[in-house]
């Protein structure tokens, strides 16, 4: 082997001479022999945000780990560590030159948001205002609780918070101190998509006006797009070497690593490319009625939070999106639905059997994958259920592991193959897209879709990633009103309705990229933000 790879050579080619370029110098660092290679660093600049795309496993905590001075990079000599003056000599006249002299001086101090906030709770005993009072370095600590809307959990106990609050409380920890270098990996699981713009707005006021370096991981492109001064990609062959490349404009970096191609590399990193096109709608006939529900009203206790149901209709074998903020009802409707709660007015009665994975993964029992897997469904094994499940949802290689030790991503995609392998007449699933990668996105997107397809199934997606729900959806179903008060649930539409609906709530529009059709946010109050919202087009504007 060329010495670069653990077991096969991911590019079928020994030869040396056939490898991209990054391979052939040395890697910033190599864990030991034969172990993991991380070739290139992103380079943080300060006033800027710098992101990072590619998949999990590929690095990036790795490369964070290093601009963090935790790591001292070993240039790929494992054996003899060269030391941080040979580093700095190394990266002489590149971006990094100033960076890597203060990370050697030890003159960088860091703030870190981690990936699996689900975890905050096992290291803090106490309630958030505890939490967050340590970190109010800035003297901003009020505002963003404010923007982030954390006021109403501040005497809440840590342990009590729900996903979406403890990424919230953990972004604003993270923003709220006062250091050089801030990293947050990935800020938008389990938030909704106006949580997900305010915090990216709050994130670029970080950078922009207080000359702040971030580096950003995150996996919603749209989101992305809007966070980013700067974008590398990361590529590679996650657990044995990952490339990072230098840095790209966010629009370029992002068409390429949808496109498959990465143009300065030369480098083919997909073999088909990642397609935005809107839906043609299916046609009226197409698809008879699974399910008729009337009218329905639910409140909980005195009326603190009423929702409303209009009616509706499912269809057999369509795809039905389910967008809208966090506290709005969807989980109550999804229970109306299902008969585990009774609605106050109009009966659902829906005698449907119903397969649901919620929003927070709680698989966690000693139990192996396989075990787990093959007690839900007697296909588990059979070449369809392979083909159709385990293989787009990347299962082979944990199969053997157990549900307590994986990572969020791995434990999101054993929920979602269990949710589908069951056999039902509704497939309810929250949040698919968190903590997946975007390749990882768009291989369960399809998966759920096939599915639908092929077993004639009905499947009910919630999900905040917009480009996942308009790769997903057939129809939307968009909720609004205010949050944890009153809900109201609008019937089925076709997607450009639901869209329109749903952003014109949010007042957010979006525009078509010219070279992939790939929708990307406008910039509030621009030219083409006002033309769209004038003409009611905020998604699928021609
Ligand atoms: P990412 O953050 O992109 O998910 P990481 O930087 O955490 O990736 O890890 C990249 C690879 O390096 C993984 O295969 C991981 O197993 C390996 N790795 C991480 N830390 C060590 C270590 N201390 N020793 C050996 N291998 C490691
Ligand atoms: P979503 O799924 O859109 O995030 P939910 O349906 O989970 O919203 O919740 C809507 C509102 O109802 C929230 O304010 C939530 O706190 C409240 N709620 C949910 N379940 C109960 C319950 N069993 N008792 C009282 N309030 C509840």
């Amino acid at each position: 082997t060329c010495g670069i790879c653990v077991e096969k050579c991911p590019f079928d080619a020994i030869e040396i001479i056939n490898l991209p370029q990054e391979l052939q110098d040395d890697p910033a660092h190599r864990y030991g022999e034969n172990a993991f290679s991380l070739y290139g660093l992103p380079a943080p600049q300060e006033g800027q945000v710098t992101g990072i795309l590619g998949p999990n496993g590929i690095g990036k905590t790795t490369a964070v780990r290093i601009l963090a001075g935790e790591l001292e990079p070993n240039l790929g000599r494992h054996e003899e560590s060269p030391g941080w003056d040979e580093v700095l000599e190394a990266y002489r006249g590149t971006e990094l030159q100033d960076y890597i002299a203060d990370v050697r001086d030890g003159e960088v101090t860091v703030a870190r948001k981690p990936q699996y906030v689900d975890q905050i709770p096992n290291s803090f005993d106490g309630n958030t205002r505890q939490l967050l009072e340590r970190t109010d370095e800035r003297g901003e600590l009020d505002s963003i609780v404010d923007r982030l809307e954390i006021g109403p959990v501040m005497d809440q106990s840590i342990d009590d918070l729900s996903g979406g609050e403890l990424q919230r409380v953990a972004i604003a920890a993270t923003l709220a101190r006062d250091t050089d270098f801030y990293f947050l990996d990935e800020v938008t699981p389990y938030l909704d998509m106006s949580q997900r713009v305010t915090s990216a707005r709050l994130i670029r006021e970080l950078a922009e006006k207080e000359d702040k370096s971030v580096l950003v991981v995150e996996h919603d492109l749209a989101i992305l797009d809007l966070l980013a001064d700067t974008l590398h990609v990361a590529y590679g062959e996650p657990g044995a070497y990952g490339v990072i490349t230098p840095p790209k404009s966010v629009r370029n970096g992002i068409n390429e690593y949808l496109s498959g191609y990465l143009d300065n590399e030369n480098m083919r990193i997909r073999p088909n490319p990642i397609e935005f096109e809107e839906h043609a709608p299916r046609t009226e006939t197409h698809g008879d009625t699974l399910v008729e529900y009337p009218a329905l009203t639910k409140s909980y206790g005195d009326g603190e939070f009423t929702l409303e149901v209009e009616s509706g209709r499912i269809r057999e074998n369509e795809v039905l999106g389910i967008v809208g903020p966090n506290g709005i009802g969807k989980s109550t409707f999804a229970k109306l639905l299902t008969g585990n709660l009774e609605s106050d007015s109009g009966a659902a009665d829906l005698d449907l059997d119903i397969s649901y994975k919620p929003q927070y993964v709680t698989i966690d029992q000693h139990m192996r994958v396989d075990a787990f897997l093959s007690s839900i469904t007697d296909q588990f094994g059979s070449s369809y259920w392979n083909t159709e499940i385990a293989q787009p949802l990347q299962l082979e290689r944990i199969m053997e592991q157990n549900l307590s030790d994986l990572s969020g991503g791995e434990r999101q995609r054993v929920a979602i193959a269990a949710c589908l392998s069951d056999s039902a007449d509704l497939y309810l699933l929250d949040e698919p897209s968190a903590h997946l990668d975007v390749e990882q996105r768009v291989q369960a997107t399809s998966a759920i879709r096939r599915y639908a397809e092929q077993q004639d199934a009905t499947v009910m997606v919630i999900d905040h990633d917009i480009y996942s729900i308009d790769l997903l959806a057939d129809r939307l179903m968009v909720f609004d009103g205010e949050p944890a008060s009153h809900g109201r649930a609008g019937t089925p539409q076709p997607m450009r309705d639901g869209m329109n609906d749903f952003l014109a709530n949010l007042e957010v529009t979006f525009r078509r990229d010219e070279r992939t059709s790939r929708p990307r946010i406008n910039k509030p109050d621009s030219q083409l933000d006002k033309q769209q919202k004038a003409d009611g087009e905020y998604y699928y504007a021609p």
